[in-house]
């Protein structure tokens, strides 16, 4: 019985590089991503070279590259947290964003254990400003196997988009777009990537740069971050801020405030605490 993967082989595997991983994560927790990466550069070479000795075995290709997408997540985890801590929120975004890419790969095709990132991830995700989104729907002339080359829906093509062949992925690919069909706006899009941009120094970036000042002045570290305590707040609009209950309104109406617009002159905001606690790293991997 295997634990995480599919075979034996690349379970002992896994096994043997946990002490390696978490301490990758030690130097994200150090902020020492140079050092970091290049563990993560000499694990990505030690994938390839074993690659090229297995030709026979696809269960054993589809369990290396479920590993290389572990090793690509804690270099993408690592890069996301890089990023906030140099106040680069924007560029952060996108490397969170191939983290949940990366997170459910590794779910889909195996049973390693990544909680400790999902609920960590999702909990960051929510500090940044960025809740609509932009996709493009469009028409192609055809889709083609990235496996096989023929059209995906042909008898010539046995490949299904989103498994494993040998240690690759079938994916459909879109052949010669006709038209783009429309552009929505949505919550939930499947890449979120397509975002309204601001630059790193807009303060929609708030919550984010104050979790990178907690980081960067050692309040906590890295794996310390768990998640988010958010509740709402009702606070005065700035025109009423101490303004006499007695006074007359702003709204021009000739009554008295307390009488007039009161009960509209609340705002309510979205008031985050930022949760952490110390633990160990085996918590991670
Ligand atoms: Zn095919
Ligand atoms: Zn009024």
């Amino acid at each position: 019985m295997s634990n995480y993967l599919s075979t034996a082989k690349a379970d002992h595997l896994f096994d043997e590089l946990k002490p390696i991983f978490r301490s990758i994560l030690i130097d994200h927790n150090r902020h020492q991503f140079k050092k970091a990466q290049e563990l993560i550069n000499a694990l990505q070479e030690f994938i390839k070279e074993l690659k090229a000795t297995i030709s026979e075995d696809p269960n054993l290709l589809n369990d290396i590259w479920v590993l290389n997408c572990f090793i690509q997540l804690i270099d993408a985890y690592g890069r996301t947290w890089e990023k906030i801590t140099a106040n680069q929120f924007v560029s952060s975004w996108d490397y969170l964003q191939s983290c949940f890419d990366l997170i459910r790969a590794i779910k889909k095709f195996s049973k390693i254990n990544v909680q400790f990132f999902e609920q960590q991830l999702l909990a960051l995700e929510k500090l940044y400003p960025y809740n609509v989104f932009f996709s493009v729907g469009m028409v192609v002339e055809y889709f083609e196997c990235s496996i096989c080359g023929h059209h995906i829906d042909s008898p010539n093509c046995i490949h299904l988009p989103g498994n494993l062949y040998s240690g690759e992925m079938a994916k459909s690919i879109g052949k010669n777009i006709m038209q783009i069909d429309h552009i929505a706006m949505t919550h939930n899009p499947h890449d979120k990537r397509c975002v309204v941009k601001y630059n790193d120094t807009d303060e929609a970036f708030n919550a984010v740069s104050y979790l990178a000042t907690l980081l960067t002045s050692n309040k906590f570290q890295i794996s310390d971050f768990t998640g988010l305590e958010i509740s709402k707040v009702q606070s005065l609009k700035p025109e009423y801020k101490n303004y006499g209950r007695n006074k007359i309104c702003l709204c021009g109406s000739n009554k008295k405030f307390k009488n007039c617009c009161i009960t509209k002159a609340f705002i309510e905001t979205d008031h985050i605490k930022i949760l952490a606690t110390h633990r160990p790293i085996e918590l991670a991997i």
